[in-house]
């Protein structure tokens, strides 16, 4: 008989520090998706340790979500409800943050690297006295040593950098929004709820939020957009990327660049998609003009739907797409944009005033 596989079994903690933590950002009692994502990628992590996989939840009056961080994937919540906590301030987050970690001691502590996160994360690193690895891409265990491997592009994007920390606890890292995906929630699945307090009063903070003055752009922004139209070299010109532009417009979509587009000034780097640009995961997404280098579909290959138009048969960008597409561009897109108007004007959705 066939002797069975031996699974790496993981080393045993040698310390007080246990669990993977997820920090769950919320705005507004809403929370982001990044947070959903993590306790994802934090559940794989924690059934592979064999430990609890926790959210730590800090707002005013954001019990509601507790349900929804089980359902998602984790086992216990601690929660910091207080009205200090009503806006984010990196003091007031700070302060509740390390006091959880501290009593509790987690092996891992993630969050997302949004403009919250990344404030956050150094904080709570820097008064924690422990590492922390920013912007990471990819996650995973070293089972033979229990460290957290946490990597991401360095020296401009040309390696993949595995970072550990193998002194202090507890390990920490900020992760890329829509690197990962969520689980699809589990109705009904119950866990554990903690609650603590904080020790600070709202005389106790130096910043005091006024007002919140919410941005209002009729711009998309890649990284919330279900739908994306991207635009290559392949464009040729400014005048050749309006088409990519003008698809876009039609589809109310999101405008995507490859680096070769944003180099020769026809998109801004905040259209960038890819290793140095942003990473998306849009329901459907269309490369035109993009040769499909490895930088480039790094960014967009967990995209539902992928449609790639490229004249050349041999584009790379074909091995990573659901439908493709050989073809001259400025011949096909000015056909969508015909076509998607049809439709548009079919359904209705078309504003003749
Ligand atoms: C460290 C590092 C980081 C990088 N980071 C990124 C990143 O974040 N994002 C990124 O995109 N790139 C990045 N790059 C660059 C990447 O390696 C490629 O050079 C880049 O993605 C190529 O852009 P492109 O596909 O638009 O251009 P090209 O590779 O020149 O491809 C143009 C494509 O258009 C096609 N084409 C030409 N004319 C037409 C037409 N009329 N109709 C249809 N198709 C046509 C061609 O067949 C070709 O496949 C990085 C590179 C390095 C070294």
């Amino acid at each position: 008989m066939a002797k069975e596989e031996e699974k790496p079994k993981v080393k045993l903690p040698d310390s007080e520090y246990q669990g993977v933590w997820i920090f769950i950002e919320q705005r507004n009692g809403k929370i982001t998706p990044v947070s959903l994502e993590l306790l994802g990628e934090g559940r794989k992590l924690a059934d592979k340790l064999g430990v609890e996989l926790s959210g730590v939840l800090l707002g005013y009056k954001v019990g509601h979500l507790v349900d929804t961080l089980y359902q998602y994937g984790a086992d216990t919540v601690y929660l910091i409800d207080d009205p200090v906590l009503e806006q984010y301030r990196s003091e007031a987050y700070q302060v509740g943050v390390v006091d959880v970690v501290k009593k509790y001691k987690p092996e891992i502590l993630l969050f997302g690297a949004t403009v919250i996160g990344r404030d956050l994360a150094s904080t709570v690193a820097t008064e924690l006295g422990t590492g922390l690895t920013a912007d990471t891409t990819r996650l995973d265990i070293d089972m033979k040593n229990r460290l957290l491997e946490a990597s991401r592009p360095a020296m401009g994007g040309n390696i993949m950098a595995t970072i550990l920390c193998k002194e202090k606890r507890p390990q920490m890292a900020s992760v890329r929004p829509k690197v990962f995906k969520a689980i699809k929630p589990v109705e009904g699945r119950k866990g554990k709820l903690i609650e603590e307090t904080i020790n600070l009063n709202e005389e106790d903070l130096k910043t005091k939020v006024i007002e919140v003055i919410q941005e209002v752009s009729d711009k998309i922004r890649l990284g919330d957009a279900d739908i994306i139209v991207a635009g290559g070299k392949g464009l040729q010109d400014e005048k050749g990327f309006q088409l990519i532009r003008d698809l876009a417009k039609e589809l109310g979509a999101a405008v995507g660049a490859s680096r070769d587009a944003v180099e020769a000034g026809w998109a801004e780097h905040s259209e960038q998609v890819g290793q140095t640009g942003t990473t998306v995961a849009p329901k459907l997404y269309f490369a035109i003009g993009i040769s499909g280098a490895v930088q480039h579909t790094v960014g967009m290959e967990n995209s539902e739907i992928v449609v790639a138009i490229n004249r050349d048969p041999n584009a790379q960008i074909f091995e990573k797409c659901t439908y493709g597409i050989v073809g001259d561009a400025f011949e096909i897109v000015p056909k969508f944009i015909e076509e998607f108007k049809k439709l548009a004007k079919k359904s209705g959705e078309v504003n003749n005033g």
